[in-house]
């Protein structure tokens, strides 16, 4: 009996696996036409200066709007666009959106940071850096408006070109963030020579910040990390008044988190800077 058991778990398992590949597939697929077929959109996360209470910029998240199964998260096709290659024409789209959306702001008196996630897949590309200069140029947005998030890894995998990119980004004015700090295998010697400007504290220890007093410590080692080395720290994820109010007073300059807002539409966005600077204005009045 529990050789038959075992059996039928086998093909229980095979079956699965079967269609697991099926199922990806079928998005690999879809996600080649998906440009094309205009279901991408981006969406834009404030973020906020916890020194004065000021929305500074934000950053720009893709969303994929499937026709059947509805909005699919990054998590899931961005590293299926990674493998198949199609990240570097997607990437070149969110750049572009994402550059247009914070000329237009400028335009209408908002002047906006937007940073934008770079995949090590497009970071490898031999002409990046003329890819990004040029669509600043083509959206007359000044390079200083323009940040790039590397995560640990991305750099890693390819330093030396990498660093080398990183440093012609930063001759140029745009800005650099390390996106997910801590959580990928970087060392200090590296992160010395790497030409950024932000470090990002990864939401895994934002999460049960004063809960959990691991986290709490490596995200006090990460703000002490960035006075050290002179770069600014933003913390992703925060959800709570206790989370901002400790990261405030601990000294991370930059927060962006459900606590402020989610990730917005643009004109979402638009209202809701309109909505928060008002609310500040009346609290200091
Ligand atoms: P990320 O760059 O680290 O982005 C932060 C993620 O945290 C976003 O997830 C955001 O929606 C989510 N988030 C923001 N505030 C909170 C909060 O208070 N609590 C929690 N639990 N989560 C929060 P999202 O939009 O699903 O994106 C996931 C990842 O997909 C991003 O992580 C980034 O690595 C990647 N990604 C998103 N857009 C792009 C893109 O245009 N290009 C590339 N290469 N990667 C992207
Ligand atoms: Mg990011
Ligand atoms: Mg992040
Ligand atoms: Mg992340």
């Amino acid at each position: 009996l529990a050789k038959t058991g075992s059996r039928n778990c086998f093909q229980f398992y095979v079956a699965s696996v079967d269609q697991e590949m099926r199922e990806r597939k079928r998005l690999e697929k879809d996600l080649a036409g998906a440009l094309d077929k205009a279901q991408f959109h981006l969406v834009y996360q404030p973020q906020i200066s916890l020194e004065n209470g000021r929305i500074i910029g934000a950053e720009a998240l893709l969303r994929w709007e499937h026709p059947e199964r509805g909005l699919v998260p990054p998590d899931l096709f961005i590293p299926l666009a990674e493998l198949s290659g199609s990240i570097v024409d997607i990437g070149r789209w969110v750049l572009d959106q994402a550059c247009h959306q914070a000329a237009q702001w400028a335009s209408e008196g908002m002047p906006m940071r937007i940073a934008v996630n770079l995949s090590a897949v497009q970071l490898r590309q031999h002409d990046i850096v003329e890819t990004v200069l040029e669509t600043l140029e083509r959206h007359q947005l000044p390079a200083n408006r323009l940040e790039l998030e590397v995560t640990e890894t991305t750099v890693m995998t390819n330093l030396e070109d990498a660093i080398a990119k990183l440093h012609r980004f930063k001759r140029k004015g745009i800005q650099i963030a390390v996106d997910d700090f801590g959580t990928g295998y970087s060392s200090l010697t590296y992160l010395k020579r790497m030409p950024v400007q932000h470090l990002k504290i990864d939401k895994q220890f934002v999460r049960d910040l004063l809960i959990n007093e691991e986290d709490t410590r490596i995200a006090n080692t990460i703000i002490d990390l960035g006075k050290s080395l002179n770069l600014s720290v933003i913390a992703e994820g925060v959800e709570t008044p206790e989370q901002e109010h400790y990261l405030r007073q601990r000294g991370c300059q930059l927060a962006q988190g459900y606590f402020f807002s989610k990730p917005l539409q643009s004109q979402e966005f638009e209202s809701f800077v309109v909505k928060f600077h008002d609310k500040m204005i009346e609290n200091n009045a």
